[in-house]
């Protein structure tokens, strides 16, 4: 990715451009993506987090004619800034709320929600929500069907993968909504994190086939182990991760294994997994 302007907006396609937020990080890349579409009126996705110097960015560059603040999901890097946007300028949030499970950002409290398929129309644009329920159960998409562009939040990230937190997180969830994505008409991804992914068909069969082969690793590992622990099972699994991000990579194992409880292909007693007989 090109050295990013933070508080300045890049212009990705004919009616879209980008401001990235300020909080670069290992789980955040450069930092969380805001979108805005429209000119005359203008739909933005993902505020980001509550930094004053992008909340002060998005509304210079909004210029009076934000009508709409989207949210893909409400994990703290994603919609805090939505309520102190929409203090400043009467936008109107749009977005799926969830019960707080520890990760949520509990200010995002009322908003409207989308339904699969709803469109939202503006000056010059349609956007379609798709959701997309897997990393997050609120989770939606936002296909800007005029540029073919969907942006994509955390279901999709640029040069990372995905972490899936049980419950509110679903493995199964998360691979049939790339699934779903398959039927879509969508050109290019502009992800909650990093640049743009373009022939996005190529790049959403990887990622089924990649977790498909993750979740085959975990058969083999049960097998190997016997009846584990996620602890045990993990490094196992994971031989190919960096051990700093084995942390993150027993919660994703975890959702693999519930996986393949739901299918009645593993089972757990107390905290021990096995493969089913
Ligand atoms: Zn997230």
């Amino acid at each position: 990715m090109p050295e990013i302007s933070y508080g300045e907006a890049v212009r990705i396609a004919p009616r879209i451009r980008r401001v990235t937020a300020p909080n670069p990080g290992r789980m955040t890349g450069p930092g969380t993506n805001t979108y805005l579409v429209g000119e005359d009126e203008i739909a933005l996705v993902d505020p980001g987090p509550a930094i004053e110097t992008h909340v002060d960015a998005l509304e210079r560059i909004c210029d009076g004619r934000l009508r709409w603040i989207l949210v893909t999901h409400t994990h703290r890097d994603h919609s805090p800034a939505a309520q102190l946007l929409a203090a400043r300028t009467g936008a109107e949030l749009v977005g799926n709320v969830i019960p707080n499970d520890g990760y949520q950002d509990v200010t995002f409290a009322e908003a409207r929600p989308m339904a699969q398929d709803e469109r939202l129309s503006g000056r010059g644009f349609t956007i379609r929500a798709l959701l997309t329920p897997g990393h997050v159960a609120n989770h939606v998409c936002y296909l800007v069907e005029e540029d073919g562009v969907l942006m994509t939040g955390d279901h999709m990230m640029g040069g990372s993968t995905v972490v899936i937190v049980p419950p509110a997180g679903d493995m199964k969830d998360y691979i049939d909504s790339l699934e779903r994505m398959l039927t879509y008409d969508i050109e290019v991804v502009a992800p909650g994190h990093g640049d743009l992914i373009s022939a996005p068909q190529d790049e959403i069969r990887r990622l089924i086939a990649h977790r498909l082969g993750r979740e085959q690793k975990v058969i083999e590992g049960l097998r190997r182990t016997g009846p584990a622990r996620i602890a045990t099972l993990t490094p196992t699994v994971y031989d190919d991760v960096d051990p700093a991000l084995h942390e993150w990579a027993a919660l994703s194992l975890h959702a693999h294994l519930l996986k393949l409880a739901a299918e009645g292909r593993a089972s757990v007693d107390g905290e021990t997994w096995r493969l089913a007989d």
